[in-house]
């Protein structure tokens, strides 16, 4: 922090300096560095950017902040207010009304309720949730492939924030959505020979003052943005005017920012200053609960060998999963049938067609003994040696997740095993590859030979 300038910044200063190490350093960044102190008449006054803030602070800091200023030889009145909101102020915005949140509307269905967890997206949900609940993470970047549940999560944020505060200015635009309202708040500035020069800076203006007069900007597929220079410089500016007034940012991309070709380094290192966190595909158990959750919601009854026979079939994104349970249920109402495992098989023919081929224990044995440089009967032996160890757990894991077998039929084809022992082989790997990117890489090459 720099040298406190005045009497009053000294203040607070020796007041910041007390708490600091009393508390966690997320929590003095999030909570106590963006407040503006003002002491008069022994009073200390403090302004929070946000309603959050203020309210974090009135529940969790108050005496400690009494307890500060006493030791800095204040009285201990102590008031915490939040900041009035700048476009409530008629200077800032024309006619004194709210600009329109740029935009669209939450998608009601991406709820956190509905959302399935499981092991490849808990991180991601559980940030989502404690930024939703205490905003400790801004910007919170959430990462991954398509239709894995990033516009999803994202919208919960928002739908979360509003439970708690109606009146919030919650903005969900995609990238497209902001390049198209930049770009065209170009051109009206560039083609307004009628408005003269004060014209076209007040359409800038209102571009700028509607994207920075929000809470929270929920904004999806940054990705979209590499490349676009002008676009991304207005984006760069726009984070960090909300960042600077304590606003929340959420933001999702198809990869790691540094890996989005034509990001510019400012913006990434930017991104980076809050929380990233990725979501992967789902396993086969998340999957079938997902295909669960989804009929649940459509109010459908889907026996679970169902869930479970679209799951095996259908591992490439969860929006794939949902058309694929939507097709199911979908000739399920136009036959007036329940839902049941022929009915799902008949239709899926088309979208089972290409990985129908049924993969045999056989196949997945010698797959895997021929990767490893072992042989197929290593895998059945008793050997308990690591090098056969492994590659016997990943064996099984492989055709727990690419077979319909039940888990006793493959411990008896791994050498009359029990179903146990296939349960914490499956267990183990999923833990590894979560730990272990070489393991990981080569359980999903195995697995896409397998698919072939
Ligand atoms: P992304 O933004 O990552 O491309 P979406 O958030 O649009 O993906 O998700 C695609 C579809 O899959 C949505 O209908 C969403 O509700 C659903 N979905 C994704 N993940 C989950 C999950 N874990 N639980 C329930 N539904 C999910
Ligand atoms: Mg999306």
């Amino acid at each position: 922090m720099p040298g406190p300038a005045s009497p009053k910044a000294d203040f607070w200063h020796s007041v910041c300096q007390e708490l600091k190490p009393l508390l966690a350093e997320e929590k003095y960044n999030t909570y106590i560095q963006p407040l503006e102190a003002q002491l008069s008449n022994g009073k200390l006054q403090l302004t929070a950017p946000n309603r959050f803030v203020r309210d974090w602070i009135k529940s969790n800091c108050l005496s400690l902040l009494r307890q500060a200023c006493e030791r800095s030889g204040a009285e201990a009145h102590v008031e915490v207010l939040d900041q009035p909101v700048p476009r409530r102020n008629p200077a800032s915005s024309q006619a004194g009304t709210l600009p329109p949140l740029p935009g669209s509307r939450l998608m009601p269905q991406f709820t956190f309720d509905a959302f399935v967890t499981g092991p490849t997206n808990q991180v991601a949900y559980d940030a989502a949730r404690h930024v939703a609940r205490h905003r400790a993470y801004n910007p919170l970047l959430i990462y991954g492939g398509v239709g894995l549940g990033k516009t999803h999560l994202m919208h919960a944020v928002g739908h979360q924030l509003l439970v708690g505060l109606r009146q919030l200015r919650v903005a969900y635009v995609h990238s497209d959505t902001f390049i198209n309202d930049y770009l065209s708040a170009l051109r009206k500035v560039r083609a307004s020979g009628t408005y003269g020069r004060s014209g076209s800076e007040a359409l800038m203006e209102q571009f700028k003052h509607s994207y920075r007069s929000v809470d929270t900007l929920l904004l999806d597929d940054v990705q979209f943005l590499a490349g676009k220079e002008s676009s991304q410089e207005q984006f760069y500016h726009t984070l960090n005017a909300l960042l600077q007034d304590g606003r929340q940012i959420v933001l999702t991309c198809d990869k790691l920012p540094r890996e989005v070709a034509g990001l510019e380094t400012r913006v990434i290192s930017r991104l980076g200053a809050g929380l990233m966190v990725n979501i992967e595909p789902p396993d086969l158990e998340t999957r079938a609960a997902i295909v669960l959750a989804k009929a649940e919601a459509a109010n459908a009854h889907c026996p679970g060998d169902v869930a479970m026979f679209i799951a095996k079939h259908i591992f490439s994104s969860v929006r794939e999963l949902e058309g694929a349970y939507r097709t199911v249920e979908a000739l399920s109402r136009f036959r007036g049938m329940p839902i049941d495992l022929p009915l799902a098989k008949q239709a899926l023919k088309s979208h089972v067609a290409s990985v129908a081929r049924r993969i045999t224990l056989e196949e997945i044995q010698k797959l895997v003994a021929n990767y490893f440089q072992i042989r197929p009967s290593d895998l059945r032996s008793a050997s308990r040696k690591r090098a056969i160890v492994r590659p016997r757990q990943i064996a099984m894991a492989l055709a727990r997740e690419h077979t319909d077998l039940s888990l006793p039929d493959i411990g008896e084809s791994f050498g009359g095993r029990d179903h146990t022992t296939v349960i914490n082989a499956v267990r183990r790997i999923q833990e590894l590859r979560e730990t272990d990117h070489n393991l990981d890489q080569q359980y999903k090459s195995l697995a896409s030979i397998l698919a072939q």
